[in-house]
């Protein structure tokens, strides 16, 4: 699976280390802050109005208990990891009560953080 976010309803983007937001047009391909290279806060809502701050994140940065939202599902089903394996090149994700996904090395997997 290689993944590429779909836009929720509403996204607006936040610098947590810099205490700055970013404008749409600042976010790198890494979702990474240009000043600083902490993980973006993605501020989201998705369909139905429920709201999650994320991270996107490549999946050699996922660890154990990380929440990670199934692609294109919105914010109902959100996953725990429970661990993360080189598999043939790719990452295989083992989340809690799913199932495991593959996941390319450039993959972003969005991974919530909390909620607003
Ligand atoms: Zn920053």
């Amino acid at each position: 699976m290689n993944l590429v976010p779909l836009p929720y309803k509403h996204e607006h983007y936040r610098c947590p280390s810099c205490a700055r937001d970013i404008s749409a047009d600042d976010i790198s391909d890494s979702w990474r802050c240009n000043v600083c290279t902490s993980a973006v806060a993605i501020y989201a809502e998705d369909a139905t109005g429920r709201r999650k701050i994320l991270n996107r994140l490549s999946p050699a940065e996922l660890h154990e208990n990380f929440c990670v939202v199934i692609p294109g599902a919105g914010f109902e089903y959100i996953y725990k990891v429970i661990c993360v394996t080189p598999k043939n090149g790719n990452f295989r994700v083992a989340l809690r009560s799913y199932r495991a996904v593959d996941f390319t090395p450039g993959s972003l997997i969005e991974c919530v953080i909390g909620a607003w």
